[in-house]
């Protein structure tokens, strides 16, 4: 296929939901329905036999065969196997991904032909460990990943082209300043965006990897097994597949309740069967709770951003969850201003991402100038030290969260002991102070250093962090040519043999070379 007649194409690969958009001739985002004929995809794998299924069916297979269904692995992206074994398989979250992506490429190919190149977003708070998974994730369904970006940002972009002020060529004419609030199925997420001519700039993000519209649905579940057991003296909870209908029962009955007032939720178990009535008002006391977190959370990051309610242009729901209308009344009463869903809190991170693919392809072709993103870090990187009053470890932060990327950052420590031979720098990210409470993301080790080196001599570390999420680190010691460079990849990648060979398994297809930059599966060393 040559270049002009490429399909611009924009994947939202989602906790729960997955959707897929495309450019139309006349230069707008088209969401592109699956075989099933829906706008959206459940991003669930069911294992059977030898096959694996994916989407609707995967999803009512829970109440079935739980055992064999696996959901909501893009909160396990980073660990080596997702936590659940399938088929006698212990898989990578990447793959699972993988798998939900190439039923996306199948599906869309019926519409657009075969066609390669995608965008694919990710949460902005995702890490670079996350991020390379999710590019491992799209190579391995048979794509050549364009970019990766963050949801907030396409939704933005979607909004902003929707609303006029993003001009053809992708440019805002006038700087506006956007609240993106992400309600999704397994996760939250607030950003704070600033968009000024081609550039995309985040000013804060933040989120919980562990709150969700799966929350909600959980909070019914519980209510109605709790009346279930006042009843029968029994629970359905215990038993898996019982378990699973009941979830898809609330689930359901969630959605009802955005609509309507009133809902009845029914539950069977051990031949015995009862139906709970559930009032919009009840269920909004029983989850009051996980909004607040949304609403804390939202007033956080707005205020690391340095802004006020009236600083901000638009505020936008985004995330199948936003649909509860709790959620509006919510963000309506804390910032003073009426949320805004023009485009569907569904399709507009598809879209965003298309919007993003026609644009790289078009500079692809020199037509244009690219799109600038701009980001920030989502979580603080720091070096482990030791406190010298307490003699405690610590998490000594270098680029706090929320910093504007590309960045540069120092701090000087300091040798504990006279003569010390060698040092050790341990690389973190977190906000905890007590280090064992963060991620370990690399280490390096300074060796030979002079003999009679004194005790207190200065050792200056340096951080260089680019906007691919690459961190360079430098270590020098005063008074010595003892130096060292050190750049972290990922300790828990793939090799490309095994991306290869995943790739050929999951689309039979022969690996290629679109997938630059995978890395080696330890760290290096450069010593100067
Ligand atoms: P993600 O991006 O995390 O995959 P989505 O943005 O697709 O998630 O949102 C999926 C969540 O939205 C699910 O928890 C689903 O139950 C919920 N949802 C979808 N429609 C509605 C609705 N009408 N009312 C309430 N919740 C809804
Ligand atoms: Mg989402």
């Amino acid at each position: 296929m040559n270049q002009e007649n490429c399909p611009a194409v924009g994947i939202d690969l989602g906790t729960t939901y997955s959707a897929v958009a495309y450019i139309d001739d006349t230069g707008r985002p088209v969401t592109l329905v699956n075989s099933e004929g829906d706008l959206v995809t459940p991003s669930v794998v069911l294992f059977e036999s030898d096959m694996a299924v994916v989407g609707k069916e995967a999803l009512k297979a829970i109440a079935t065969e739980a055992e064999h269904v696996a959901q909501c692995a893009k909160r396990e992206l980073g660990e080596r196997a997702f936590h659940k074994v399938l088929g006698g398989r212990a898989y990578p979250p990447e793959t699972l991904q993988a798998l939900v992506l190439n039923k996306v490429r199948r599906d869309a190919s019926r519409h657009l032909g075969d066609f390669k190149k995608v965008v694919i977003t990710v949460p902005a708070y995702f890490d670079e460990v996350r991020r390379k998974a999710t590019q491992d994730a799209g190579y391995m369904a048979g794509f050549e990943v364009l970019d990766i970006i963050n949801e907030p940002t396409a939704a933005a972009i979607a909004h902003g082209f929707h609303k006029g002020f993003l001009n053809r060529k992708g440019a805002a004419d006038m700087p506006q300043k956007l609240l993106v609030y992400d309600l999704g199925g397994g996760t939250f997420d607030v950003t704070v965006m600033e968009i000024m001519g081609h550039e995309f700039c985040a000013l804060a993000t933040d989120g919980d990897v562990q709150l969700g519209g799966h929350d909600w649905d959980q909070r019914l579940v519980n209510y109605v097994a709790e009346e279930f057991k006042k009843t029968h003296n029994l629970d359905p909870r215990e038993d898996p597949n019982a378990n699973g209908r009941l979830w898809r029962e609330c689930e359901d009955a969630k959605r009802t309740l955005s609509a309507r007032t009133k809902v009845s939720i029914s539950c069977d178990y051990k031949g015995l069967a009862m139906r709970v009535e559930v009032t919009r008002e009840k269920f909004e006391e029983l989850t009051q709770d996980l909004l607040d977190r949304t609403k804390f959370t939202t007033r956080q990051t707005l205020q690391a951003a340095g802004l006020s309610w009236s600083d901000i242009d638009y505020v936008l729901m985004v995330g199948g969850s936003t649909r509860m209308p709790m959620v509006a009344k919510m963000l309506r009463d804390l910032s003073g201003q009426e949320p805004d869903a023009s485009v569907s809190v569904d399709e507009a991170v598809a879209h965003g991402a298309a919007l993003h693919a026609s644009v790289i392809l078009a500079h692809e072709r020199g037509e244009i100038s690219a799109i600038n993103v701009k980001n920030v870090n989502s979580h603080s990187l720091g070096v482990v030290a030791s406190d010298p009053r307490t003699n405690r470890r610590r998490n000594a932060i270098l680029i706090p969260r929320n910093t504007a990327l590309p960045v540069t950052a120092k701090r000087v420590f300091r040798t504990q002991k006279p003569n010390q031979k060698s040092i050790l720098v341990q690389i973190v990210e977190g906000e905890s102070a007590n280090p064992d409470d963060c991620s370990q993301i690399g280490k390096c080790v300074v060796r030979d250093l002079p003999v009679g080196l004194p005790e207190q001599t200065p050792i200056e570390v340096r951080f260089a962090y680019q906007e691919n999420g690459r961190l360079t680190v430098h270590v020098n010691v005063a008074g010595t040519n003892a130096e060292l460079k050190h750049e972290i990849t990922r300790d828990n990648s793939m090799t490309t043999e095994q991306l290869d060979a995943w790739r050929l398994y999951i689309t039979g297809q022969q690996g290629d070379d679109s997938h630059v930059g995978s890395s080696d599966d330890t760290m290096t060393v450069d010593e100067l």
